[in-house]
This record gives C-alpha cells, sequence and structure tokens, in this order.
C-alpha cells in the first residue's frame, strides 16, 4: 500500500482529498495544526499528526514516513490576513513549504504536489488566462504561494524532487467555511441557513470559474500518476457571474431568495477565468461537473431541502 501523506488534510479541500485517497486504499498521514481545519473532518482510517508545517516535528515526521508522494494543501490562505500579516503568511506558505521540501529530500520522496492559486496572477488586464501569463501577485497570499512555486521548482532542478504545482480556481463545495479564497458560494449558502439576505459586492455581474471540489480532488489524484513537472490550472474554464450564482440558487430553494448590493470591494479583479487546455493534455483531466451541478449538490448539503 502507498504511503502519502496530505498536509492541511484537516481543511476544506484536504478533507475531501484523504477521503479519496483512502478509497484508494492508500495508507494517508495527516499533518495539521487544525489552525482553520478541524479534527472531526478527518477520515477515521487516516493518521492525523498535529504538528505545524514550518515546525522540526513535521519535517520529522515525512522523513520518518518516507512517503510517495507528498500533497501540500496547508496553508495560510486568508487573502486579508496577509495583507495585514504579511511576515506569518510569508513564515507559513513560504517558509513551511521549504520545511515540508526539506523532508522531501531528505526522505527520497518520489512526489510533491502543491496547492496554488490563481491568485499568484494578480490583476492582469485579461479575462482568459493561460499558464504563460506573468504572474505579478497584489497580495502577500499570492505572492507567497508563487514563491512557493519557486522553492518547489528548484528543489526539483537541485534534489530532483518529482512536483506537480497546480493552481486551483474559485474552488466551492461541502464543508467549505466562508473564510479564506473562494468563499462566495459558501457565504451564500450560510447566509441562506441564516435566512438572511445574500450580499452582492457591486452589481454582481463580476465573474470567477467556480471549480467544484470533487474536481479538484480528482485533478490531485491524476497529478499523483504524472512524473512531467508542470504547472497546470484546475479550472472549468467558464466564467459565472456572482448573479448567475443566485439565479441558480433560486431555481433549487423553494423559499424567497432577497439580495442586498453593497458597493464593489476595492481592488477585486472583474473578471477570471482560468484555461484548462494544458492539463487536459499533461494529465488528461478534464472537470465534470458544470456550476450547475455543483452547486447544487453543494445546496443539498448545506440545506436540507424544503418539502
Ligand atoms: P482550509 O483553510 O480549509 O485548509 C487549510 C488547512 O491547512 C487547514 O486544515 C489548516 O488547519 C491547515 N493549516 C494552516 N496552516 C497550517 C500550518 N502552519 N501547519 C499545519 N497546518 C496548517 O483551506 P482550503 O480551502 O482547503 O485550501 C487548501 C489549499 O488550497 C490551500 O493551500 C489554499 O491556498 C489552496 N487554494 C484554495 C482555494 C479555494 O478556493 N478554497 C483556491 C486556490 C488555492
Amino acid at each position: 500500500m502507498n504511503t502519502v501523506v496530505v498536509t492541511g488534510g484537516a481543511g476544506f479541500i484536504g478533507s475531501h482529498l484523504v477521503q479519496e485517497l483512502v478509497e484508494l486504499k492508500q495508507h494517508v498521514h495527516i499533518i495539521d495544526n487544525l489552525s482553520t481545519g478541524s479534527a472531526g473532518k478527518v477520515h477515521p482510517a487516516a493518521v492525523l499528526h498535529v504538528e505545524d508545517i514550518r515546525s522540526p516535528a513535521a519535517l520529522q515526521t515525512i522523513i520518518s514516513l518516507k512517503p510517495d508522494t507528498v500533497f501540500h494543501l496547508a496553508a495560510q490562505a486568508d487573502v486579508q490576513q496577509s495583507v495585514s500579516n504579511p511576515r506569518l503568511d510569508m513564515e507559513i506558505n513560504a517558509g513551511g513549504t521549504l520545511n515540508m521540501l526539506e523532508g522531501c529530500r531528505k526522505a527520497g520522496v518520489r512526489k510533491f504536489i502543491f496547492a496554488s492559486t490563481s491568485g499568484v496572477y494578480g490583476n492582469l488586464d485579461k479575462d482568459f488566462l493561460d499558464e504563460t501569463d506573468t504572474a505579478m501577485p497584489i497580495s502577500f497570499y499570492g505572492l507567497s504561494k508563487y514563491a512557493a512555486e519557486h522553492y518547489i521548482r528548484l528543489y526539483g532542478q537541485l534534489f530532483d524532487v518529482d512536483w506537480t504545482v497546480l493552481r486551483f480556481a474559485n474552488v466551492y463545495g461541502p464543508g467549505q467555511t466562508s473564510k479564506g479564497e473562494g468563499g462566495v458560494v459558501s457565504i451564500f449558502l450560510n447566509q441562506l441557513l441564516q435566512d438572511k439576505p445574500l450580499t452582492i459586492n457591486g452589481d454582481g455581474e463580476q465573474t470567477r470559474d467556480f471549480i467544484y471540489v470533487k474536481d479538484v480532488v480528482s485533478a490531485l489524484s491524476a497529478a499523483q500518476s504524472s512524473d512531467s513537472r508542470d504547472i497546470l490550472h484546475v479550472s472549468t474554464g467558464a466564467a459565472t457571474s456572482v448573479n448567475r450564482l443566485v439565479a441558480l440558487l433560486r431555481q433549487y430553494h423553494s423559499l424567497d431568495i432577497t439580495t442586498h448590493n453593497r458597493s464593489a470591494r476595492a481592488g477585486d479583479i472583474r473578471n477570471s477565468c482560468l484555461s484548462n487546455d494544458r492539463i487536459r493534455s499533461r494529465l488528461n483531466w478534464k472537470h465534470k461537473f458544470s456550476i450547475e451541478e455543483g452547486l447544487r449538490e453543494t445546496y443539498l448539503h448545506f440545506i436540507k431541502p424544503v418539502s
């Protein structure tokens, strides 16, 4: 049985990944300090090491386990937090990644897979991005993730640790909290649960590429068996506006949904959509869930349908 480590395995995306890996009969160890994740999300078949990715203990865990693959998802993933505390963000996202890479080098890990973000691009004057576009982060979060990508590339070049960097679009799905990245779906669903109006920033015509968490998991899993060192988007390649999300929720919800528009947030990107041509050709991966299907599953998970 393959031994794998999932950092951040007690978080939103990590807990879905762990479930899949356990189903694939892999022997899963999780490194997570439970800062935003919770032990309750951890699959009973996985072993949880409550450790900080920056710590000597986490480094030692990787060295002792000698896993085949490390899926590195643990991060400080809150953009606002990165702006208010850039040092902490850098220490976790760049320094913590470096610590995990050092563990991989010493343990002879075959494959390092990194959860990166479309946030590395910043505010490019382009609605549809591919992996050759210039990264010009506009938050410390984007910058620390971008720095981590380069540490990974160099560990591959200098120490022969194989890697794949996956830049996720806006991920949504069951188990997401309203904090961190890509939270508009969970924010809306929490507002619905509390019978509050949905808060729309600006006119709601801004678009994002929303990718369902099960598709993200299948991309992470596909990366495990690839031996190419690539930076790849995990996206649908389709733009969905915030107003469209509201319209879909109105179809699923039998009660009235009210909305409240407030002023657009300064610095917010207007449109963001990521090409997925490269991951299709390199990993033979394609998303399975349209926004209609993924949002419906997420809705049903958050809110019991009203009969
Ligand atoms: P999450 O906050 O639910 O999960 C992060 C996990 O990492 C949590 O369980 C947390 O406890 C753990 N963690 C944080 N700091 C740690 C540290 N110093 N040591 C050990 N564990 C630590 O977030 P998520 O949405 O599941 O994100 C997972 C990854 O995907 C992150 O790397 C994030 O940057 C990336 N990502 C997420 C999205 C999105 O839309 N959710 C988009 C792009 C990229």
